[in-house]
């Protein structure tokens, strides 16, 4: 902190850009500064204000749940539109953030830019096979979350890039879906592990299943033996085995691998 020179606060991602890719200032872009403050470079001499830009609506586009980066945790908890995607996993997460005055602050950008064990959205994000929306020097792209923390990326969101939207895809508006976040106290950021299961239901069997696991490690992962096991229809006990054995290969731990399991059971016996 001690090495800013400029406050920017640009009004259009554009104007936003050209300040982060301009080596002159060395900026980082600030959106509800909750973590921001805490985990700035010594290197960055500008704070990129990112509040004044567009980019804060939750909307439908195309059939897709479109959220703004700016959009924060308050304003997608209390959203219409999320609260009707997915049985509402996305407002409930929201909700699940560890006080109301860092909901009102937070926003959905900055909890996805860099990787973080606790940060609620990438497990949800993750397991809701989002896309993500990028500007940088050469244009926009949409990128699968799931690729956002890989090197393949070649992008440094906040340093040489601005995420400016999420696409949660039409085809999970109807997902059965649970986010779990076992923590000691409802205010605690930290937590024991997250948990995020989704399923799609033709008759009593599941035609697609998701289990995304957080808290382990800075990256949430996918459990795929969890997820075959459901899709096979072997039954709750069956599926429970195998997201413990996969949580135990992760060295998750006996009391995360055993209250997961049992978590997971509950959900495929209430959903399928
Ligand atoms: C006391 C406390 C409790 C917390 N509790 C929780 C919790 O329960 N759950 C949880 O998930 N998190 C929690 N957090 C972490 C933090 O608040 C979240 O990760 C939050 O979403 C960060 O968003 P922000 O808008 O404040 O980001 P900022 O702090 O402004 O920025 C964070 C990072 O993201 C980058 N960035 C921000 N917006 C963009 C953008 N649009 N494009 C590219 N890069 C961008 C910045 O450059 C920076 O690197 C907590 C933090 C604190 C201090």
């Amino acid at each position: 902190m001690k090495n800013i020179k400029y406050y920017a606060f640009p009004s259009s991602v554009k104007e936003a850009l050209a300040v982060l890719l301009n080596k002159k200032y060395k900026a980082m872009a600030l959106a509800g500064g909750t973590l921001v403050a805490k985990t700035l470079p010594d290197t960055v001499e500008t704070y990129l204000d990112l509040k004044n830009l567009p980019i804060k609506s939750i909307r439908l586009h195309g059939g897709n749940l479109v959220i703004g980066a700016g959009a924060t945790f308050d304003d997608i908890d209390r959203s219409k539109l999320c609260r009707g995607w997915a049985g509402g996993v996305i407002s409930a997460a929201a909700a699940r953030c560890s006080s109301q005055l860092i909901r009102n602050m937070a926003t959905i950008g900055g909890n996805i830019a860099r990787p973080h064990s606790f940060n609620i959205f990438p497990v949800v994000l993750l397991g809701l096979d989002a896309k993500v929306r990028l500007q940088a020097k050469k244009g926009a792209r949409l990128v699968d979350f799931q690729d956002l923390y890989t090197s393949g990326l070649g992008l440094r969101p906040g340093l040489d890039s601005l995420i400016t939207e999420i696409v949660v895809p039409a085809r999970t508006k109807k997902w059965k879906c649970d986010f779990i976040k076992l923590a000691k106290t409802a205010s605690s950021w930290e937590s024991y592990i997250t948990l995020f299961f989704s399923a799609e239901k033709k008759g009593r069997s599941a035609t697609q299943a998701r289990v995304v696991v957080g808290a382990l490690s800075p990256r949430p992962f996918r459990a795929p033996e969890a997820e075959k096991a459901m899709l096979s229809g072997a039954g709750g006990q069956a599926a429970a085995r195998a997201l413990a054995a996969e949580l135990e290969a992760a060295r998750a731990g006996e009391y995360r691998s055993s209250a997961a399991s049992s978590l997971f059971k509950r959900f495929i016996e209430g959903q399928i």
